[in-house]
């Protein structure tokens, strides 16, 4: 005999789900009438693409075009394809969409892939191939470092990620849970998310500000393990929430985001400094990161899981062992609060400050929008091939600005605003 098919509860909230796509095509994007729209995505998060397609033709957008990606489809290749397939990225593809960028075409994209998808490869290969991708992908990430147009990342529940998130839970349930944080981290558990993201944004404004009118000369980070000098960009400017892009579009980059944060001086960053969490970078986890930097630069470097990937992906290029980003983010972020580790950057970052490797934003200087990348360097922005965040927060932390005159302003104390 045949029993009928198991209904298995929908683990997803579909009208929260709704609302997430909604908040990303008009709070995310601010997407306008007439204009284009890329879409990236993993295949597993089609239920929150065709969401975000029906809003974003409703709000007007001229050609919608998703790009969609597989985690098995990958694993292939590192199964099966020849060994010079991993000095190989697809350029073509790029190529055009820099094309769109530079044609206004708005950009999204949905994050929700296994963070340890490529664990179980070889590290090289891994190391290899994302060193192909980030060559090729230079000519579009450029576009959005520089903030030409405007643009948003989001996260679905992908199976694989909420199992790692939520390892005790059956698989239905795990996603379940993912959902349900992801929809809290981003607001659309609230009864008007578009206002709670208007007061969000305030709160932010609020925060740069203050930064912004002291000026530090350099931040120090003083914790467990952590005594690090960052000196802070010649004209550099405290960003967090909304941005503007060059376009005239005021969106907001991250969903969720809770950090404030600017421009490092590529030379002028001395100490030592530890992870406060695991980095999941490009499938690979890397933990306990342990660093020293000498005149901007990184000198040493330990990890104890994925040192192998970490110290290939310093090698990338001479900008790759400086800093491009500094941020601030209180222990007592929603976030921080819920207590779980996410193995995404999107997420984590927002848990705890953080610093990140690489390519800084040029829009973080002052009249950053005008700026020619020489000018950009000139005034102590990195520049990399790379960029990865990586969390040194924690409830332990004291981070002191220090002004062009050595006297020292509180900023955070045991992890929360001074
Ligand atoms: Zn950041
Ligand atoms: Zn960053």
């Amino acid at each position: 005999m045949t029993f009928p098919p198991q209904i298995a509860p929908a683990p997803i909230d579909p009208v929260k789900l709704d609302k997430l796509a909604v908040l990303a095509v008009n709070v995310g994007l601010q997407l306008q009438a007439g204009q284009d729209l890329i879409v990236t995505a993993p295949v597993m998060a089609l239920p929150l693409v065709r969401r975000i397609v029906e809003h974003a033709y409703r709000a007007g957008a001229g050609l919608v075009t998703p790009l969609l990606s597989d985690e098995d489809v990958v694993l292939s290749r590192y199964r099966y394809a020849p060994d010079q397939s991993f000095d190989r990225a697809a350029g073509w593809l790029h190529e055009g969409m820099a094309k769109a960028f530079a044609a206004n075409t708005a950009r999204m994209a949905i994050v929700g892939d296994d963070p340890l998808l490529l664990s179980g490869q070889d590290s090289a290969k891994v190391a290899r191939a994302s060193k192909a991708n980030s060559i090729a992908y230079q000519p579009a990430l450029e576009k959005i470092a520089d903030f030409e147009i405007n643009w948003t990342i989001l996260a679905y529940p992908g199976a694989a990620w909420a199992s790692q998130v939520f390892p005790g839970d059956d698989e239905a349930i795990a996603v379940g849970k993912l959902a349900e944080a992801i929809f809290a981290a981003s607001r659309v558990d609230q009864d008007d998310p578009v206002a709670a993201w208007r007061t969000h944004n305030a709160a932010l404004r609020g925060r740069t500000e203050w930064l912004n009118a002291r000026r530090f000369g350099a931040l120090h980070f003083n914790g467990p393990g952590t005594d690090l000098t960052v000196g802070l960009a010649d004209g550099h400017e405290w960003h967090g929430g909304a941005s503007t892009a060059k376009n005239g579009v005021t969106c907001n980059p991250n969903i969720p985001t809770e950090e404030v944060f600017t421009t490092p001086h590529a030379s002028r960053v001395e100490g030592h400094v530890v992870s406060s969490k695991p980095l999941s970078y490009q499938g690979t986890l890397i933990d306990g990161i342990a660093v020293r930097f000498e005149g901007g630069r990184i000198v040493e470097a330990k990890a104890t899981r994925g040192e192998e990937v970490l110290l290939k992906v310093l090698d990338t290029d001479e900008g790759a062992r400086r800093l491009g980003e500094v941020a601030l983010v209180p222990y007592s972020s929603p976030i921080s609060k819920s207590g779980l580790l996410f193995f995404n950057t999107l997420f984590d970052e927002n848990a705890a400050c953080h610093l990140a490797l690489g390519q800084c934003y040029s829009k973080c200087f002052l009249d950053g929008a005008t700026l020619t990348p020489e000018q950009v360097a000139a005034r102590g922005g990195n520049k990399s091939l790379i960029h990865i965040d990586w969390m040194i927060g924690s409830n332990e932390i004291d981070v002191d600005g220090i002004n062009a005159d050595g006297n020292r302003t509180p900023v955070f104390r045991r992890g929360e605003w001074a």
